[in-house]
């Protein structure tokens, strides 16, 4: 039976370019099947099947590659990477990233390296720690860096991105003193004396940000070339990048047409925080960005606009309904956190971008973002319904029962609603979240498994540079939900929301490729798909879950060319 259609397909089609064979072959498939090999023929799979009757198809030229039983896996998605921003990060900006720095005396050498290879006057900046890894387990200061740079400004930021932390010299250089009042949606850290200790959360960042010299294109460019091939060394092959500019992407089409982006990049516009930014969004945007009309080469794709509800669980600025915990057991008495610019407007946002025809994306942690943001959602369908727009709640934390029966409807009835979770946030930012969400909380963190019991989909990002890129580390971490340290314990946050290895793939590959618009030509191993492949040095299906953490990437192709070959590397 299997072999009469396979011999039919041969002789219609031309002969395939590559078989990889001896194989298994994780398809991901509506059926979940496994395979033995696959055959592509140009940028395309051509058929997936058996050792036998895809040989049957090879011609005198088809090379094949015979991957000696590893695993293949379609190319794996990030649904939230901030690739452009964070690739040029990881070649220009201090990596101040556990295990690298482990204190803030780390920090402080680090930035007394930095101060010393710079001219005098020069802006420093870093990014990547966060306070639970710190052994001081507590914020920078200002007096932290004073001492290492004393004639440089500098401006360090917490892995989450929302908040930082500037030395006097950078202070003084924007003017901020214990006169300067907090910004609207942002906070200015003080002494018991109203003196600012250095830290800045959420919008008061800008007060020192608007003072660096904003990055080169040329930097950001060189971001994006090493970020690919980085990807592709961690068999990935596509990326959502949340809130880009236009320059950003006259860079990414730069990029690609040099053929230098091995990976699909769906960008979404920065939406803004006001209703005349939103309107110029519209009028620029509205008309070129519908990807689900998208007739290019689905190599980089204009997806619609993200905007933000509220702030970060690193910051404890996410809006809550409850006070903040602190140290796990403690509370933050009266800081429920904030909606990062007036709730009402963003409403405004939503609709007017929902009325244009876009896919509308809301940064959402906190109980309360996620619950105005979905009934917002909610509404604009019922006054407006528009089928197929798959709005997105980026992060949903901790969403509350009430947030899930929405979302699960939204998906049910207008192919909306759906959470673009990061698993990893459980382990890498583990302990300070189980230390600010407090006992309860932490067991509602990402409830994978209470959206699969409601037929929900969801998306899997790593949000890097917040947490590291590799999509491994998101697979394991919705299996296993354990914090990196364990500073309250193994388990705080419960495993009753865990999910098998099997829904957590899909989040990484077909449901991540649906948030892209792109369920249809990636995310999956199946004829007419484009030829977007990884090759494992395991079986993610048949190995201890502790092992898929520490999986290597052997071989990742991508639109049918092998981009990354761990052989040829070494
Ligand atoms: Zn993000």
């Amino acid at each position: 039976m299997l072999s009469a259609p396979a011999s039919r397909i041969a002789a219609q089609q031309p002969r395939p370019d590559i078989i990889l064979t001896n194989a298994r072959v994780i398809t991901v498939d509506s059926a979940d099947r496994i395979a033995r090999a696959v055959a592509v023929t140009g940028n395309r799979i051509t058929a997936v099947g058996s050792a036998a009757a895809i040989n049957r198809l090879a011609g005198p030229t088809t090379r094949r590659i015979d991957l000696q039983g590893r695993t293949i896996t379609p190319g794996l998605l990030d649904a939230h990477a901030h690739f452009s921003g964070g690739g040029a990060d990881r070649l220009y900006v201090v990596d101040l990233s556990y295990p690298t720095v482990k204190s803030i005396a780390d920090v402080a050498a680090a930035i007394r390296a930095k101060v010393a290879a710079s001219p005098r006057g020069a802006w420093i900046q870093g990014r990547g720690w966060d306070e639970g890894k710190l052994t001081e387990r507590r914020l920078i200061s200002a007096k932290d860096l004073d001492a290492v740079a004393p004639d440089n400004p500098v401006f360090l930021t917490q892995t989450t991105g929302h908040y930082g932390v500037a030395n006097s010299a950078a202070l003084r250089l924007a003017g901020i003193t214990k006169d300067t009042r907090d910004t609207p949606g942002g906070t200015i850290d003080r002494n018991p004396d109203g003196t600012p200790t250095g830290v800045l959360k959420e919008g008061a960042m800008g007060l020192v940000r608007r003072l660096i010299p904003p990055r080169t294109a040329a930097e950001t460019e060189a971001g994006m070339r090493d970020f690919a091939k980085a990807f592709n060394a961690e068999c990935m092959t596509g990326l959502k990048d949340p809130g880009i500019s236009s320059q950003t992407w006259d860079l990414y089409k730069k990029v690609e047409q040099s053929g230098a982006l091995p990976v699909r990049v769906f960008a979404l516009w920065t939406g803004g925080r006001s209703v005349d930014a939103a309107k110029r969004v519209i009028a620029e945007r509205a008309a070129m960005t519908r990807p689900y009309e998208n007739t290019g080469d689905d190599h980089v794709i204009a997806g619609g606009v993200k905007i933000y509800i509220d702030g970060s669980g690193g910051a404890r600025t996410a809006w809550l309904y409850d006070d903040w915990n602190k140290d796990y057991g403690g509370t933050d008495v009266g800081n429920r956190g904030y909606a990062t610019s007036n709730a009402d407007t963003i409403r405004m946002l939503i609709r007017m971008y929902h009325d244009a025809g876009m896919h509308v994306a809301v940064h959402s942690i906190g109980d309360r973002g996620i619950d105005w943001v979905v009934d917002t959602y909610d509404q604009a369908m019922r006054e407006n319904p528009k089928k197929g727009l798959r709005h997105a709640i980026i992060h949903a934390n901790i969403p509350t029962d009430h947030a899930i029966e929405v979302m699960a409807r939204l998906q049910h009835e207008f192919d909306a609603g759906y959470p673009e979770s990061s698993a990893s946030f459980s382990w890498w930012l583990g302990d300070t979240y189980a230390g600010n969400f407090g006992v309860a909380r932490s067991l509602r963190l990402n409830p994978f498994k209470t959206f699969l019991s409601k037929g929900m989909l969801w998306a899997n990002g790593s949000d890097y540079n917040v947490t590291p890129f590799p999509a491994r580390y998101g697979i394991w971490s919705a299996i296993e939900r354990r914090p990196l340290l364990g500073v309250y314990g193994d388990d705080p946050f419960g495993r009753a929301e865990s999910v098998d290895v099997h829904a957590a793939l899909r989040a990484v590959t077909i449901w991540a490729a649906r948030q892209m618009f792109l369920e249809k030509k990636v995310g999956s191993i199946e004829p007419g798909k484009y030829a977007d492949l990884a090759v494992w040095d395991r079986d993610f299906y048949s190995v201890p879950t502790a092992e898929i953490k520490d999986a290597k990437c052997m071989m990742t192709m991508f639109d049918g060319k092998v981009v990354y070959d761990a052989s040829a590397v070494r």
